[in-house]
């Protein structure tokens, strides 16, 4: 199978060159050139399979160059029980009769980005192989949050690959901070930088600008990559669970083959509902795509109106990794949809870039309302939610799965539509102890990790063992770096 940029209709390349490159060079995204389809009878051999064959066997299917034996040993390391604690690394929990909650978050940052970022290493040193690169890989990362540490353990030790991650000294939390300072591993680096998160990301961009310092690693072996969510390796591992999920709503009887069942994703940048949206299309029996936003609602709007405009506030919200104005994933989707293929997509983007908006034509516009619908949630509904959950089902969640099932009640209760319902579950409550406590009527005594333990004294549940360990952990990183010294850390970095 070969990989097309959505903004050139000519340019193909492999599934290895697609995972190196990241983006293409025309600034577009590498997609599949076309889907493939599972038959009734390929999930039926998928119901028995464990999550790692199961990961096999889709991948296998957009993975030409890669030998089933290789992607099994992939899925063996990625989703190990060594880095899961749960053996069917993405369970399914019943709430009610009708909405079951898929379960994003047993990995070992505790958040849904370890479904992929524990993947991506693996294809990319694979890929990095394939293409005949001689040189290493160093992944730049600058993060408000949850990627970088998914980011740092997914690359730790892995084969051909280093890890440096930048954040803002004042911008992330005492929990996320403490996560990635104590990070393991011989490949992995962490600094942080003075500043906010634009600070951080605009420093690691002018290092991937930087012609003459990319010339200074090339000497010594190395050249630059990002782990950014636009990657495919990135996307394809998230195709895996939506495959994964229809096999155990099968299996538990939720449904009888084929029958239809509706999915709502907590979205931000597009990634996670793109993924679900292909598993569709490939035959996996989804209805709607239901889009769940918070108070940056700038998809709700795209996906009821057709217009993308993010001229407007952004917010700080409870539900941090969804604070988003510019969705980069959804471009794949346009991609998929329109007539006009990658010329109308340039078009589009071009506007996007000169304009800050654009708008769809009709023929895009019927399709996605189709397959789509889209609801907001903002934080105090975020707080009743996670209340409600609680109090009525025993069910402890996060914020970012608190707007999930608050938009797919909205859903439900608007459209009339009673189909079984998937919800998405994409970070441990344990996460978001300061927002998810008071939510349950507990006013917060202590602060930083101590709230890890209050929350489960409160709830009667134990914390994921990665994040009642943090306190513990020995500090392996304490540099801080002014703007202008990152390029210096790199260099640092590969002289170690
Ligand atoms: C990244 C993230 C999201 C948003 O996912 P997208 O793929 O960017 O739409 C939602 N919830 C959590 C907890 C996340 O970390």
């Amino acid at each position: 199978m070969r990989y097309i940029s959505t903004r050139d209709g000519v340019l193909r390349v492999s599934a290895q060159d697609a995972i190196v490159r990241g983006l293409a060079e025309d600034g577009g995204l590498y997609t599949p050139e076309v889907l493939p389809n599972f038959t009734a009878h390929a999930f039926e051999s998928m119901r028995d399979m464990a999550y790692q064959q199961r990961a096999v066997f889709v991948m296998n299917a957009f993975l030409d160059d890669f030998a089933a034996g290789e992607l099994s040993s992939f899925a063996e390391k990625a989703y190990g029980t060594d880095k899961f604690d749960s053996p069917a690394i993405a369970p399914l929990r019943r709430v009610t009769d009708g909405v079951s909650c898929l379960e994003l978050w047993h990995g070992p940052t505790s958040a849904f980005k370890d479904m992929a970022l524990q993947m991506l290493p693996h294809l990319l040193s694979a890929s990095l192989v394939k293409t005949g690169e001689e040189r290493s890989v160093l992944i730049l990362v600058a993060t408000s949050g949850d990627t970088g540490k998914a980011a740092l353990e997914g690359f730790r030790d892995v084969d051909g690959t280093a890890i440096l991650v930048f954040y803002p000294k004042d911008g992330v939390s005492r929990v996320q901070e403490l996560q990635m300072v104590t990070q393991e591993g011989k490949n992995v680096g962490v600094c942080s930088v003075r500043g906010n998160f634009d600070d951080a990301q605009t420093g690691v961009k002018a290092i991937f600008s930087d012609v003459s310092l990319r010339k200074t690693l090339s000497k010594r072996g190395w050249f630059l990559s990002s782990a950014n969510s636009i990657n495919w390796g990135r996307v394809l591992p998230q195709i895996v669970y939506y495959v994964s999920a229809y096999c155990d709503l099968l299996n538990q009887g939720t449904l009888v083959p084929g029958e239809k069942f509706n999915v709502c994703v907590p979205t931000g940048n597009f990634g996670n509902i793109l993924s679900a949206y292909y598993a569709k299309s490939m035959g996996v029996p989804i209805g709607r795509l239901v889009c769940a936003s918070n108070r940056n609602d700038v998809l709700t709007d795209f996906i009821n109106t057709g217009v993308y405009d993010r001229n407007r506030p952004f917010y700080n919200t409870l539900s941090p990794s969804m604070d988003i104005l510019v969705s980069s994933n959804l471009e794949r989707l346009l991609y998929g949809l329109s007539e006009g293929g990658a010329e109308e997509v340039r078009e589009y983007m071009s506007s996007l870039a000169e304009t800050g908006r654009y708008e769809v034509d009709e023929t895009v516009k019927k399709k996605i309302s189709r397959l789509f619908w889209a609801g907001s949630c903002d934080d105090a509904l975020t707080r009743e939610t996670i209340a409600a959950v609680w109090k009525e089902h025993g069910y402890l969640i996060d914020p970012h799965t608190a707007v999930a099932f608050h938009v797919f009640k909205q859903y439900r209760k608007e459209t009339g539509d009673t189909a079984p319902g998937l919800v998405v579950s994409t970070a441990s409550p344990f996460k978001f102890c300061d927002s998810v406590l008071p939510a349950i009527g507990v006013s917060p005594v202590s602060s930083g990790t101590d709230l890890i333990g209050e929350l489960s004294a409160a709830a009667g549940i134990a914390p994921p063992k990665n994040l009642a360990a943090l306190g513990s952990k020995p500090v392996r990183f304490t540099g801080v770096t002014e703007k202008d010294g990152m390029t210096r850390e790199v260099l640092k970095m590969l002289e170690r």
